[in-house]
C-alpha cells in the first residue's frame, strides 16, 4: 500500500483510528447532502451534481421528481423537456442525454430497477465508480468508499495516500478503514473538504486534525496561484523575456 507517512507522525496505519474518531467527532450524523426518496432519485440526483452543488441540485429536482417518477418515465421523456427542468444544474444538455441513455439501460437490462451492485451500476451511462459508490452506501446500505475532489484532496494531505487516481485512493481507504465504515468515512472526508479544509485556503489553525496531519500548515491553491503569478510578473522575468526577445 503507497502511503505517505509524514516525518514525525506514525504511519497512516496508526493515525487512521485518531483520524476516525476525531471525524466520527466532529460529523457524527451523516447523510447524503442530496435529497433522494428512493435509488432512482439520488441517481438521477448525483448525476445532476457533476460540476454543481448539492444545493442547487436540491432545488431542481422537487419538481423534476413530480413529473417523472419511473425510470420508464425518464427513459420515454421528452429530452427538451428534461433539459428545461434541470438547467439550473449546468451541462444540462448532456446531463439530459446521460439520464435518459441510463435510465434506457435501466429499463432495458435491469427491468426498470437501479441495480444494486457496482458491476452492474458501472455499465450504465454516465455512471462512473464514484457515482456507483454513492448509490451503493447510501441507497441500498452497501458501504462504499466515494472518491471525490474532497475525499481525494483530504487523503493526500492527511498523509494517507500520495495516490491521484481515484481508484487506487479507493483502495488505499479500503485497506485502512474498517468496511462498515466506508460510506460515513467518505461523508465525512467531504463535510471537512467543505468546512475546513478548502483547496484553495485551507483552515488549519481551526482544524481538529492538526496534530495528527502531516501537511498543517499547507497552502492552498490560493497561495499557490499567487506564487505562480508574482514569479510570472517578477521583473527579472520580465526583463529575460525582453532579452529574449530581441536576441531573436
Ligand atoms: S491540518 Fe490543514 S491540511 Fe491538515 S486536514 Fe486540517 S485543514 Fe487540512
Amino acid at each position: 500500500m503507497d502511503t505517505d507517512p509524514a516525518p514525525k507522525l506514525p504511519p497512516a496505519r496508526e493515525r487512521i483510528g485518531p483520524i476516525r474518531v476525531t471525524l466520527k467527532q466532529l460529523y457524527p450524523e451523516v447523510v447524503s447532502a442530496l435529497d433522494h426518496k428512493n435509488a432512482l432519485e439520488l441517481l438521477v440526483a448525483t448525476i445532476l451534481s457533476a460540476q454543481c452543488t448539492d444545493a442547487r441540485v436540491n432545488t431542481v429536482t422537487p419538481a423534476l421528481f413530480a413529473r417523472f417518477k419511473t425510470a420508464s418515465d425518464f427513459a420515454t421523456c421528452d429530452i427538451k423537456e428534461l433539459q428545461k427542468l434541470i438547467k439550473p444544474t449546468g451541462f444540462y444538455k448532456n446531463k439530459a442525454k446521460h439520464i435518459r441513455a441510463c435510465c434506457v439501460a435501466i429499463v432495458e437490462r435491469f427491468g426498470g430497477e437501479v441495480p444494486g451492485n457496482l458491476d452492474d451500476l458501472v455499465t450504465l451511462p454516465g455512471v462512473g465508480r464514484k457515482t456507483a459508490n454513492v448509490i451503493l452506501g447510501d441507497a441500498f446500505a452497501t458501504p462504499g468508499i466515494t472518491v471525490d475532489t474532497h475525499v481525494g484532496r483530504l487523503s493526500r494531505r492527511l498523509g494517507l495516500t500520495r495516490h491521484r487516481d481515484p481508484v487506487k485512493v479507493e483502495r488505499v481507504l479500503m485497506e485502512l478503514v474498517p468496511q462498515e465504515e466506508w460510506t460515513k468515512f467518505s461523508h465525512r472526508l467531504i463535510l471537512h473538504g467543505r468546512k475546513v479544509c478548502y483547496s484553495r485556503k485551507p483552515r488549519c489553525e481551526k482544524c481538529a486534525l492538526a496534530t495528527i496531519c502531516p501537511k498543517v500548515g499547507v497552502k492552498g491553491l490560493a497561495a499557490k496561484r499567487k506564487r505562480k503569478k508574482k514569479k510570472e510578473d517578477s521583473p527579472q522575468r520580465t526583463q529575460r523575456a525582453e532579452r529574449k526577445k530581441e536576441s531573436k
